[in-house]
């Protein structure tokens, strides 16, 4: 048995920025090659305190989700997962026991030298004959920022292509740092440009940057002419939304588990707290919000405030995407970065097999069933805020500063919204859902959210965005 996880960034309050991780996971699973895919975020959930938690086997493969290594792939992941492991991860990647599991953790996908294929596919999306006598190429990156190390492997690419000889030219440019993309003009010879951003998605940057910073006009998905003379550009789509960005995950994946044999086992903690779910579950269950109600073997899920309306008058989903699609955001369209806040969308039932029942839960509910079961074996070990806060770097760090008052402040704010009973700040949660009480479910960390807010509160800035 295999799990796959990738991991994401996510985002506090914008809803899309966890749709590119769930279409690479759905595009995996459809392969079959894993018995499980499952997605974690820094800022959704399940999050990276949690996501190892969620896997089924004993043998688990983490890919992080990012165009290029820096401080979220060598720090906060490693860090927040409990890897044991902070720096630069070795091509081969790192591979630990935690809690009954081997985890294997990979390289981000950007570095990996299949990249370099993806390039040249967007290359020839936009221009199919692309030839040596006439035809440049640039491989655009962002530079290097704070938070990554994106030019080392932007030039690595351009060099590999170079040396097929591809191109008549092959140009690694940066936004941010030298060469810059708005030197083109000056060094690039050949009559046919292709343009290929080494970004992660599609964006401000990719969208508005770079075509102006090149002098290009026309809109972007026409593929601008450039008005630079005798010379015509043309504008591919980034890199990180290529589907064949799959296949990199793969090739990742199959790298970093070597002659790794058949796989692990079934990780016998988190089968039997989805048992004693599935237990309750055949009785009719409701877990915080949410209503199971068995139904002529199959299951029925709704929103417990729907009980009783007419199945005709709810929208009916039928997969555990389905479902997740719906959780993600309140009736009122908001994202819902924390699952278990009091939010829940009304209006949809969703009927399901045993084995979807289980995926969509962990998408209703992320790491819910494992640690509230954990909670009632008495396995579930809280950490206070103080361990929370001392592990914080970047930005972040500025947390250690909060007084006992303002964390305070800001859980009762944040946390009187949520169905989770703080244990990291000492409550005691002594009945749970698999014994009757809908809203008994443990928080044994603060979650990043909170952490967020904790950082506007220290700031002066609370009621301000973050991302
Ligand atoms: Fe809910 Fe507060 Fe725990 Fe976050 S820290 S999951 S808001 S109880």
């Amino acid at each position: 048995m295999r799990s796959l996880v990738l991991i994401g960034h996510g985002s506090h309050l914008n809803g899309e920025s966890a749709v590119a991780v769930y279409r690479y996971a759905e595009l995996i699973r459809e392969r079959h090659l894993f018995d499980e895919v499952i997605e974690g975020y820094w800022k959704e959930e399940p999050s990276l305190r949690q996501v190892l938690k969620t896997t089924a086997s004993t043998d688990v493969t983490v890919i992080p989700m990012f165009i290029s290594e820096g401080y979220f792939t060598e720090t906060v992941i490693p860090r927040e997962m409990g890897l044991g492991h902070q720096g630069p991860v070795p091509p081969e990647g790192v591979a630990r026991v935690i809690g009954g599991r081997t985890v294997r953790y990979t390289l981000p996908y950007g570095v990996h030298p299949s990249m370099t294929d993806v390039i040249l596919a967007r290359a020839r999306e936009v221009l199919p004959d692309a030839s040596p006598e006439d035809t440049a190429l640039i491989v655009l990156g962002h530079g290097t920022t704070r938070n990554e190390n994106s030019n080392k492997v932007v030039y690595q690419n351009a060099e590999r292509i170079r040396e097929a000889g591809l191109f008549a030219e092959v140009q690694a440019l940066f936004l941010d740092e030298d060469p810059k993309v708005g030197t083109w003009p000056d060094t690039v010879r050949s009559p046919r440009v292709v343009v290929v951003p080494f970004f992660a998605s599609e964006g401000w940057h990719t969208l508005e940057t770079i075509p102006e910073d090149m002098g290009l006009t026309g809109t972007v998905t026409d593929f601008p002419e450039n008005p630079h003379g005798h010379q015509r550009v043309y504008y591919a789509r980034p890199v990180g939304t290529h589907a064949a960005v799959a296949d990199v995950i793969l090739h990742l994946a199959e790298e970093a588990r070597g002659a790794g044999g058949p796989g692990g086992d079934t990780e016998r903690g988190h089968e039997a707290a989805w048992q004693a779910f599935l237990k309750g579950a055949r009785a009719g269950l409701r877990v915080g919000e949410v209503l199971v109600t068995p139904e002529l073997g199959v299951f029925e899920l709704r929103n417990a405030l729907d009980e009783g309306r007419p199945g005709a008058e709810l929208t009916t989903l039928v997969t555990p995407e389905g479902v997740r699609d719906q959780v993600r955001f309140t009736d009122g369209g908001e994202h819902r970065p924390v699952h278990t806040l009091r939010n829940l969308p009304r209006g949809w039932r969703a009927v399901l097999s045993e084995a979807d029942l289980r995926r969509a839960m962990h998408y209703v509910y992320p790491a819910v069933i494992e640690e509230t079961y954990a909670h009632d074996c008495h396995a579930l070990r809280p950490t206070p805020w103080a361990t929370t806060a001392r592990r914080q770097t970047g930005i972040y760090a500025k947390v250690q500063k909060a007084t006992p008052a303002q964390v305070e402040h800001v859980a009762q704010d944040v946390c009187s919204g949520c169905l989770r009973t703080r244990l990291w700040a000492g409550h005691k949660l002594t009945q749970s859902f698999l014994n009757g009480v809908p809203g008994g479910i443990p928080c044994a960390e603060a979650c990043t959210f909170v952490v967020a807010e904790v950082r506007e509160e220290v700031s002066g800035k609370r009621g301000g965005g973050h991302s």
